[in-house]
């Protein structure tokens, strides 16, 4: 049976970047309401990730009035691309941040509980939809619920949506190489495709440092000790005097992204939002929460909380649709090491290439015609195994 009364107006399950952004754009758009974003941790707590994050999370954000979260950080504006000798080094249009989750998360759930949110202790395990109220572990009930519980959503399960394709990726915190310092660095791998080692400077000494790859159904899962030695391979010397090392998986989008419909929504990784091409997901966490909360607050001022899935679908389609067919290819072509290498001397030849790439993979970018005729003009022009070097413009 369905509880009389409805005691949260919204209750946001997860309080990582989609859960606290989802609570923000919600009470943005209505200070009144009441709600309830639930963690099964306490904050601060930490979160495997390489901790890039992309400008366009700050443009987010200042939209539902959060300002100055990574003042204190120091920006990096030079990012390396590489495969095998094969080198694509730029400035890029804006600089990203590298903010270690246990910082940038607590700064977003403090964000969420000035604008009025409760966060509360608590895992979820159960959720039943009644008539008129969503009601979790049998003792909370709200009248919409947004799963914003990561990679291994319950959320997700009891709507029963299936996940697609699932990456393993592990980092680690290291003194930063000499070679590697002031910039992001990808070194796509020789292997396994898609893969890529990553050292990413936080401007303290330390880099985030870190390998990744899609997981398939037919050879075993790496495990830690490869993970360790496939980034080693590809970036040498990043694993020296590495702590803290921490894998978690990565739920990649595809290019069929159904949102459901009715009162239960996800935002994030629950709703395996994470780019195949570069395992971002901040991006996609924060714009989808704000998404989920703001449908969610536009339902129930009008009284029809049953419509926030189908608000939030028509608000996120328009413009996530485009981008994630357009990344769903992009990701298959990068399969094939002529088309990563093409990929390579086409960005290290024409900055706009290489922006349209950095947009793709970052934020709403799509396969432009700067990047289309770039390809096509490194397929033609013969490229060298060892490829051209560009220094930061
Ligand atoms: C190794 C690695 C490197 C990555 N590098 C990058 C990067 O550099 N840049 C980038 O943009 N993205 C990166 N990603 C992806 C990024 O980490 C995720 O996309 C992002 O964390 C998604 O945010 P979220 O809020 O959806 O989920 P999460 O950050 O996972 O937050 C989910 C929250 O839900 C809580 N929770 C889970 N289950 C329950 C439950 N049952 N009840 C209550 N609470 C629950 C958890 O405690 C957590 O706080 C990386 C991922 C990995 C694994």
């Amino acid at each position: 049976m369905a509880p009389a009364s409805t005691a949260w107006d919204l209750a946001v399950v997860g309080a990582g970047p989609a859960g606290a952004a989802t609570a923000l754009g919600a009470l943005h758009a209505d200070p009144g309401l009441r709600v309830a974003l639930l963690d099964r941790a306490d904050f601060p707590r930490d979160k495997a990730c390489g901790d890039g994050v992309a400008p366009h999370v700050l443009d987010l954000l200042a939209d539902v009035g959060v300002t100055g979260l990574v003042d204190d950080r120091i920006p990096v504006d030079r990012l390396r691309l590489g495969r095998g000798g094969l080198v694509a080094e730029r400035r890029t249009a804006r600089p990203a941040w590298v903010v270690p989750r246990r910082i940038l998360d607590a700064r977003l759930a403090d964000a969420a509980v000035a604008a009025g949110a409760r966060l509360l202790r608590h895992r979820v395990r159960d959720l039943r939809q009644h008539p008129g109220a969503v009601v979790l572990d049998g003792e909370l009930s709200a009248a919409v619920v947004v799963g914003a519980d990561g990679a291994h959503s319950v959320v997700r399960r009891a709507l029963g949506r299936p996940r697609g394709p699932v990456a393993l990726a592990l980092r680690g915190y290291a003194p930063v190489a000499p070679g590697r310092r002031g910039a992001q660095v990808i070194e796509f791998g020789t292997w396994h495709q898609p893969s890529y080692a990553w050292s990413f400077d936080c401007g303290d000494g330390l880099a985030n440092v870190g390998y990744g790859e899609l997981l398939h159904g037919d050879r075993p899962a790496p495990t830690r000790a490869h993970l360790l030695e496939r980034l080693e391979g590809l970036l040498p010397g990043a694993t020296e005097g590495g702590r803290h090392w921490a894998g978690h998986h990565l739920p990649l989008s595809t290019a069929r992204w159904r949102p459901p419909s009715g009162r239960v929504l996800l935002a994030g990784d629950a709703a395996c939002l994470v780019n195949p091409l570069t395992g971002e997901g901040i991006h996609y966490a924060v714009a989808t929460g704000i998404a989920a909360g703001r449908a969610a607050a536009a339902a129930l001022r009008d009284g029809r909380p049953e419509r926030a899935g189908e608000r939030y679908a028509r608000a996120t389609r328009r413009i996530l649709l485009p981008h994630l067919r357009h990344t769903a290819l992009a990701a298959r072509l990068a399969r094939s090491t002529c088309v990563l290498e093409a990929a390579l001397r086409a960005s290290a030849a024409d900055q706009r290439v290489f922006d349209d790439f950095v947009e793709l993979g970052l934020a709403w970018g799509r396969f432009t015609p700067a990047i289309a005729l770039g390809l096509g003009r490194a397929f033609i022009t013969p490229g060298r195994p060892t490829g051209r070097s560009q220094e930061p413009a």
